[in-house]
């Protein structure tokens, strides 16, 4: 396994103001695994469902390279569960239920082919399910990523600050690094987050973007291509990084053009480049220094 990726595999209930999407599937490790698989062939999740959860879906997750040993099914069960209501700036958002189901069942047994995968994403889920990877990796991964959210920070703050301190990267929104940190500047936030553990912080700043449908699984697909690209380049170097940035960010403005996982299941390595050009396009200037 190049890549390993524990969180969530969810349904969620999504209203935005544009419209309300039921019962889609989401997750935070099906965004990762998702947006990781762009860049890489073989990657293996770890996560828990009920069996309500959709065969054709993880038909669609294997059709992507995601093996699926490491997912759980447990019968007569209900998969996790989130409902959230996005704001009209759609940056923020209220979470109106989280019913974690089967995820309180989760005790994760890695399959031998994980335990020595150089790239170890821990999405979004209990941080005590999150240690429990780490510790099963036989040898120290090359990159360990880490995301996590709010939910967690006001339920589990002690076992997450335990596992931050076994990081090497951190990925969360502005919200949540002042939350983490108790500071309100993201500046002295970020410096604070940086003594506990993590030798880089992501601080996510919201989706700006064009075309917002739907944010959700915006920070996970950023994630997900963030990690997928490092794993692929296998550089590490703080310009490599930036470019990781990049490119999650280019797969995390497709996520938001649907609701749910629907354009990011359909997303190639051209639309991803063709997005990135625009960026660059944009952001590209010429300027006279004004000093003499
Ligand atoms: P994002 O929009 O990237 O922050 O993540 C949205 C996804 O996170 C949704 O698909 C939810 O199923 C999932 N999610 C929501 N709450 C939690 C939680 N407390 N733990 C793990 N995953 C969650």
């Amino acid at each position: 396994m190049q890549l390993i990726t524990v969180g969530t595999v969810a349904f969620d209930r999504i209203e935005t103001p544009f419209g309300v999407a039921e019962k889609t599937v989401g997750g935070a490790a099906t965004y990762i695994s998702l947006a990781a698989s762009v860049f890489l062939e073989k990657l293996g999740l770890v996560s828990v469902v009920g069996d309500d959860f959709p065969e054709a879906v993880m038909g669609q997750l294997r059709d992507r390279g995601v093996d699926l040993a490491g997912l759980e099914v447990l019968q007569g069960k209900e998969s996790f569960f989130w409902a959230g209501r996005y704001h009209y700036d759609m940056n923020s958002r209220d979470t109106l239920e989280t019913r974690l189901n089967v995820l309180l069942e989760l005790d994760p047994k890695l399959p031998s082919a994980y335990r020595s995968a150089p790239y170890v994403m821990l999405g979004n889920l209990d941080p005590g399910i999150q240690a429990k990877v780490l510790d099963q990796m036989t040898e120290r991964p090359a990159l360990v990523v880490m995301d996590t959210m709010n939910f967690w920070m006001d339920s589990a703050m002690e076992k997450l600050k335990e596992v931050i301190a076994r990081v090497d990267i951190l990925t969360i929104n502005d919200a949540e690094a002042r939350q983490l940190s108790g500071e309100h500047s993201l500046v002295k936030a970020a410096q604070r987050i940086l003594t506990m553990g993590p030798k880089y912080l992501v601080v996510k700043k919201g989706e700006h973007g064009e075309d917002v449908v739907d944010p959700t699984g915006a920070g996970d697909t950023f994630a997900g291509g963030f990690i997928g690209f490092l794993a692929r380049t296998q550089d590490h170097s703080f310009d490599n990084l930036k470019r990781a940035i990049i490119v999650g960010s280019a797969l995390a403005s497709f996520t938001c053009e649907k609701f749910g996982i629907e354009r990011l299941i359909e997303v190639s390595r051209e639309d991803i480049d063709a997005r990135i050009q625009q960026f660059v396009d944009l952001v590209e200037f010429d300027i006279e220094l004004t000093a003499d």
